[in-house]
């Protein structure tokens, strides 16, 4: 076959391509070609630091034999049988999530985050349907979130300009703020986040009450700003959720897998979610899975015998064991080289190193935890608005420019898109991080 030249590409991309998330038809597009470690490389042979892992999920990072081999080896073996019934590989993976979870879950698979999310929302509804209290079908969830693109997920979603063309949205969901100290104006941490909860409790009584079914939300805000709340923010929620009769779901698809120095988010905080999902991470990104991990005593309510007490929700490709063996190979590299760990101890000194840019003008906010960070430009430090999206958009060129790829906020409707992300892969060696840094 004739070699097609990178021009030829980009013409074919530009042409043929829809890609997620852009703005601009005629922004050409990063054509990835290869990667290892931490680096990709383009296809006119520029190397990059990928400061993103992807799009937060490869944490293991890439050129991972081992799960490539594992795959090749479950796909001769078998390389597709659905989870109405079962197959090892995901049999052996809903043991290893429970060790990494720390509690009794049984795991339902999907292949997204959206949908482990989705599937975590009908499981709640139904769950209160058995229990005799149909009328809890109602979600509180926080504004800057992100759940997923469905249209459940999205109603989940505290972003507006992620939702504002698609209709008046799904029924069953309020939001509420999350915890943001930098901006709350108040004086301690202790404060902002006890109005936060206190917010959230107001909505459960007033609002809600009985119709209450569950609290979504992500340990620290990931893509929506990187807000990280104080030590005991979600254990508040977690109480009220228990005092009002919620189910609490931790939305681990970014956290979760060592992104924040612990196996998952929540455990930072002292909780043990009664539905937990989790994606991108799980396989590092070289197959699509994804998992809700429900609490056993909420399974339990489906196993009665009236015809209608099971989930009635299956989805083809949920769980294949190709996806389970790469998930399995990927934790096994997670485990021997202690990546949760090594993230949470370079996470420190990422966390110290970025505070020294506090001292630039532009520079209102630096927070982050394990290899997990967020940098919020301002105009200015007394006014805290948030810098213009042109400048703030030059950082992530100029990072581009000098060999690193980071991301940024992307919310056009209040503003906020003046926040850089970094989420390297948590393999990233010393040199590279040093890079980086
Ligand atoms: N939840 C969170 C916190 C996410 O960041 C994302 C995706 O970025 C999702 C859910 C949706 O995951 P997916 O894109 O795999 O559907």
């Amino acid at each position: 076959a004739e070699a097609v030249s990178p021009a030829e590409w980009y013409e074919k991309d530009e042409e043929l391509v829809w890609h997620a998330m852009r703005p601009g038809s005629k922004k050409r597009s990063f054509i990835a070609s290869k990667a290892e470690g931490a680096w990709l490389e383009d296809i006119d042979g520029n190397r990059y630091l990928d400061a993103m892992a992807g799009l937060w999920c490869v944490n293991a990072g890439y050129g991972r034999k081992e799960i490539a081999e594992s795959v090749y080896e479950q796909l001769l073996e078998m390389p597709f049988y659905p989870l109405t019934q079962s197959h090892k590989p995901a049999i052996q993976l809903a043991e290893k999530l429970n060790e990494w979870l720390g509690g009794d879950y049984v795991i339902f698979f999907s292949n997204s985050g959206s949908e482990a999310n989705e599937t975590a929302f009908k499981i709640a509804r139904q769950y209160f349907h058995q229990k005799g209290e149909a009328a809890r079908q109602t979600f509180i969830s926080r504004y800057r979130s992100y759940h997923g693109n469905t249209m459940a997920t999205l109603a989940a979603t505290g972003q507006a300009q992620r939702k504002y063309k698609y209709g008046p949205g799904l029924p069953g969901f309020v939001h509420v703020s999350p915890p943001d100290h930098y901006r709350s104006g108040m004086e301690t941490e202790a404060q902002s986040n006890e109005k936060a909860v206190q917010d959230m409790e107001n909505v459960m009584n007033w609002e809600l009450g009985e119709t209450i079914a569950g609290v979504i939300m992500e340990p620290i805000i990931t893509g929506g700003g990187v807000l990280v709340p104080g030590d005991t923010y979600m254990k508040r929620v977690q109480d009220a959720c228990r005092k009002n009769g919620a189910l609490l779901i931790s939305d681990e698809v970014i956290c979760g897998f060592g992104r924040t120095g612990k196996p998952f988010g929540f455990q930072h905080f002292d909780v043990q979610p009664d539905i937990v999902t989790m994606a991108k991470g799980i396989t590092s990104g070289y197959l699509p899975l994804s998992a809700t991990a429900v609490k056993r005593e909420i399974y339990e309510s489906f196993q009665g015998t009236e015809a209608h007490d099971h989930f009635r929700h299956v989805n083809t490709f949920g769980g294949s064991p190709a996806s389970c063996a790469a998930a399995l190979a990927n934790l096994e590299i997670m485990e021997k080289e202690k990546l949760s760990e090594r993230s949470e101890e370079l996470g420190r000194e990422l966390q110290e190193s970025l505070q020294e840019l506090l001292s630039l003008p532009h520079v209102g906010d630096v927070r982050g935890r394990g290899l997990l960070a967020g940098i919020e430009f301002v105009e200015t430090k007394e006014n805290k608005q948030p810098w213009e999206e042109a400048k703030v958009a030059q950082i992530v060129a100029r990072c581009k420019d000098k060999g690193i790829i980071i991301g940024k906020t992307a919310d056009t409707v209040n503003g906020f898109n003046n926040i850089i992300t970094l989420s390297p892969p948590l393999s990233l060696t010393r040199e590279d991080f040093d890079f980086l840094v």
